[in-house]
């Protein structure tokens, strides 16, 4: 479980995210950091976008 600190404080998730935020905010957050995996029930949401 590594966390990338300064990641982190950079790209701070907004207060009432949208769901299209917060799925951005995953799809970066993946790239730079592993302090926590994408949740199931947004990763069901992402791929029924598809
Ligand atoms: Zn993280």
């Amino acid at each position: 479980m590594a966390i990338n600190k300064e990641w982190h404080l950079q790209h701070l998730m907004p207060k009432n995210p949208t769901l299209q935020e917060r799925i951005a905010w995953h799809l970066e957050h993946k790239k730079h950091c592993a302090c926590r995996d994408i949740p199931e029930s947004l990763k069901k949401i992402m791929l029924a976008k598809k």
